[in-house]
């Protein structure tokens, strides 16, 4: 048999745009360039320079996630993988758990521990609505559950579940562990594991901390680490397992070979945060998404989620009656350089406020993107005034946004 013929193929240049498009949807965010820098370099995945490098991203990630627990770990994987290995080490075949779902991503777990053999209970939260506290509590009583789920952001339909600290003390004082996902919160808005009683936080690169895809982090309590070390079944996920994960993570010893790059990445994306601090850094994100939400109501356009349980971290915006959300983000993309996100179903675009994205130069771009697709597409909108009215957001607070 003759080898088969290597295929035709386009060079990145031929592919790429000449100037990279801003990334202004609900992530992969922009990068800081430190970070980039970063993850073009490779190093030894063992020995002392790595080990070194672990240290500081844990002594890092403790800061973020707010935790004393010595079980901070690194996955090579998407935000998914970091949900994945905590469902799967956290729910035991038969056990039940209650999974709190606003939306796609929160019931991507209630999906993932049912395959792993939870008993799962669906609690539905309504449209554009957050988890009750009340209601929580109400549903746990029902049940003798064993793991609680929820979001604290759902990004798929922009709901904020404000009342999360009230639920994992709740699922605590139950006996419960508490599962969170963070993948678009964390380091936007506080999150303070070891105080709201939290045993698994999740999160991914991409979105609050502004690093790359691929390489996320996965926080345990001691509570949750004494859980897994009492298992009794073999997980099935060889790389998921927790305790194989902690031979790389906290044995200075081998389990795979550990996404380096994307570490080191990782390592700056931390670092920058712990720069700027968790408060200036709520700060920022809180004003520049503010400012955008009423730039946005004052062009004429309309939020999808009441004020009450919108997010912060993802915008999402109704597109006018008769206009395509489609049409308008292909035009802003390749007329202004500006990537945003559409959404699952519903006629709606999404803008991001994570990380990178919450900076004013990036602010005016794509409001001013978005307004003039809009008016493209034939919608009457006061781009003016949407424009002077983002301007005084970001002028009144004393914050530096820039
Ligand atoms: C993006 C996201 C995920 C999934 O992250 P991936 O890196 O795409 O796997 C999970 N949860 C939330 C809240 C997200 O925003």
């Amino acid at each position: 048999m003759p080898l088969l013929l290597p295929p035709s193929v386009m060079s990145l240049d031929d592919i790429l745009p000449q100037e990279p498009l801003l990334m202004m949807g609900a992530g992969p965010v922009p990068i800081p360039h430190k970070v980039s820098y970063a993850n073009s370099i490779v190093i030894n995945h063992l020995g002392e320079t790595m080990n070194k490098v672990i240290e500081q991203v844990k002594a890092m990630g403790r800061y973020v996630f707010q935790t004393e627990s010595e079980h901070v770990l690194g996955v090579a994987g998407p935000g998914s993988a970091a949900m994945e290995m905590a469902i799967a080490n956290l729910v035991t075949p038969g056990e039940r758990v209650l999974s709190i779902c606003n939306g796609y991503f929160s019931r991507r777990m209630a999906e993932m521990a049912t395959r792993v053999g939870g008993l799962v209970t669906v609690l539905e939260v309504p449209n554009f609505e957050f988890a009750a506290a009340a209601a929580v509590e109400e549903a746990l009583k029902g049940g003798d559950y064993k793991v609680v789920t929820i979001v604290q952001g759902e990004t798929s339909n922009t709901v904020f579940n404000r009342e999360l600290e009230a639920i994992t003390r709740l699922a605590h004082a139950q006996g419960c562990v508490a599962i969170v996902d963070a993948v678009c919160t964390l380091s936007t808005m506080p999150l303070e594991m070891d105080a709201w009683k939290v045993d698994a936080v999740i999160t991914g690169g991409q979105k609050g901390l502004s690093s790359i895809p691929g390489v996320s982090l996965l926080a345990l309590s001691e509570k949750a680490w004494r859980k897994i070390e009492s298992r009794k079944h073999v997980l099935t996920h060889w790389c998921l397992d927790a305790l194989l994960a902690d031979n790389f993570w906290n044995k200075k010893s081998y389990h795979y070979t550990a996404p380096v790059s994307g570490v080191l990445a990782l390592h700056e994306a931390l670092r920058l945060v712990c720069e700027e601090t968790l408060p200036k850094r709520f700060e920022r994100h809180l004003v520049c998404s503010k400012a955008l939400q009423n730039g946005i109501e004052a062009m004429g356009l309309e939020l999808l989620v009441p004020e009450a349980a919108r997010l912060n971290s993802v915008i999402g915006i109704k597109v006018p009656v008769g206009i395509s959300a489609d049409a308008v983000r292909s035009y802003m993309s390749r007329v202004h350089r500006v990537e945003i996100s559409g959404s699952f179903g519903l006629e709606i675009v999404r803008i991001g406020q994570m990380g990178e994205q919450s900076r004013a130069h990036n602010l005016f771009r794509t409001l001013h993107a978005l307004g003039a697709s809009i008016q493209y597409a034939g919608a009457a909108l006061d781009l003016p005034a949407g424009i002077a009215e983002l301007e005084k957001g970001l002028a009144q607070e004393s914050v530096t946004v820039a």
